[in-house]
């Protein structure tokens, strides 16, 4: 087993951080069962710091590990089914829909791609050598959500009146498409040229930097043509129609299917404590819900009964999880503040401080504050209303675009913030 700080983590390649060791688990698609998410909330009360993160590619993190106990975290992730291939440990960026099967505007579920193509991946040597950062998408066409930015991203659409998948690599659309059918082998001979072509071009593995090149864009394009077709667009989900990161769905939403719905929590800074990992294993359980780990660092129970949504959200409610949307979580992001060792402020209770703050208040659409322990900005989404990055003497302050201030107080910086968002909220209404 691999321990340093040149990796990026995995089960089998623990990284050291200021805190202990941090653990990634890989998720494909954010599909999750109740028993995996059992398994990891007792390593974390057992083993870690007690908390479940939940990562922007829909991944688990397990922080604060000491080195004895690392061996038994591994055989407990891996004897629930979470290390499928040791050579794969961090091959791990699939990432698809929560909503995939259950949301009534997506064209194809994906769920059955993303196991298909986890398997295909897991089963693949040549496959190991994928950069721990790249990544897959698989979007069924919905409006809950769309990837396009991920190393190689297939969108859903109609094309000549069967479904099929635009493809975007690194970012930039091909304007191509390809049958659902042949989607699987399409990603896997993608990934592989964009190995491949990047040796020959002396390119970081990254599909984007390989879009960035024409030669190698070309060598990419012809690689696939056997699987493409031109694409030209029918009916989709029109970029505007879909929903804004920030503007994850918190509540209960309706599914395809009549007397069903999907139920969203809000999650604290994409955190769970081990008991509140431990309610969400065990409603699933009961009301045979699907569980689903969302990219806004979030979960979906999919596919519930109306008839069980109120004893549900009771029992969410009473473990700290909210439903209605006014906890003030709402488009709020932390790093790991004091947890890293590059940190100068504890991020993480500033951002308890603004929750507490904006409590109650409605959130309308497009808000979004990222607090960051330094300059590298690990929680940064772009177009935040509000950014907040600690230096050595306080937060410098971003809002709506323009540095209002270069060295202010937490208590100041969280003012401002609340101030703001008060100011945008009496606009709006
Ligand atoms: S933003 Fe800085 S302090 Fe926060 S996790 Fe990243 S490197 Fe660490």
């Amino acid at each position: 087993m691999r321990v340093g700080d040149s990796f990026c983590p995995g089960i089998l390649h623990a990284v050291p951080a200021k805190d202990g060791l941090l653990l990634r688990i890989r998720i494909p698609g954010g599909l999750i069962d109740a028993s995996q998410l059992r398994a990891i909330a007792r390593i974390a009360e057992t083993l870690s710091d007690r908390q479940v993160e939940i990562t922007s590619r829909a991944n688990v993190q397990l922080r604060g590990m000491q080195q004895k106990d690392l061996n038994h975290a591994v055989e407990g992730l891996e004897s629930a089914g979470m290390l499928p291939s040791r050579a794969h440990d961090r091959v791990r960026n699939i990432i698809a829909s929560p909503f995939a099967g259950i949301d009534g505007d997506e064209l194809l579920d994906t769920s059955p791609l993303v196991r298909e193509l986890d398997a295909r991946l897991s089963a693949d040597p040549m496959l190991a050598e994928l950069h721990p950062k790249f990544s897959m998408s698989l979007d069924g066409g919905g409006k809950w959500y769309s990837r396009e930015l991920d190393d190689l991203a297939l969108r859903a659409v109609t094309s000549g009146g069967e479904p099929h998948f635009h493809l975007a690599v690194g970012g930039l659309p091909a304007g191509l498409s390809v049958a659902s059918d042949q989607a699987i082998d399409c990603m896997i001979e993608a990934a592989k040229l964009c190995l491949q072509i990047s040796k020959q071009f002396e390119l970081p593995v990254r599909a984007k930097r390989i879009a960035a090149v024409p030669e190698a864009w070309e060598r990419m394009l012809e690689g696939l043509s056997a699987f493409m077709q031109p694409y030209v667009p029918e009916k989709q989900v029109i970029a505007e129609q879909v929903i804004a990161e920030q503007d994850w769905p918190i509540g209960v939403h309706a599914t395809r299917q009549a007397g069903v719905v999907s139920v969203v929590p809000s999650i604290p800074l994409g955190r769970l404590n081990a008991q509140q990992a431990q309610l969400l294993a065990a409603i699933a359980n009961e009301c045979g819900a699907s569980l689903r780990l969302a990219p806004w660092r979030g979960i979906v129970l999919g596919a519930i009964a109306s008839k069980d949504v109120s004893n549900i959200s009771r029992q969410l409610e009473d473990a700290g999880l909210s439903l209605d949307g006014r906890d003030g979580y709402r488009g709020l992001s932390a790093c790991a503040g004091l947890g890293c060792d590059a940190s100068f402020a504890d991020v993480r209770a500033d951002a308890m401080l603004l929750a507490q703050n904006l409590a109650g208040r409605e959130t309308g659409p497009g808000w979004s504050v990222n607090i960051s322990g330094c300059e590298k900005q690990c929680a940064m989404r772009n177009g935040a209303t509000a950014e907040l990055i600690a230096n050595e003497s306080g937060y410098s302050l971003k809002l709506r675009g323009t540095t209002v201030a270069l060295h202010c107080d937490a208590k100041n910086a969280i003012e401002a913030v609340a101030a703001c968002h008060a100011q945008l909220e009496a606009t709006t209404h």
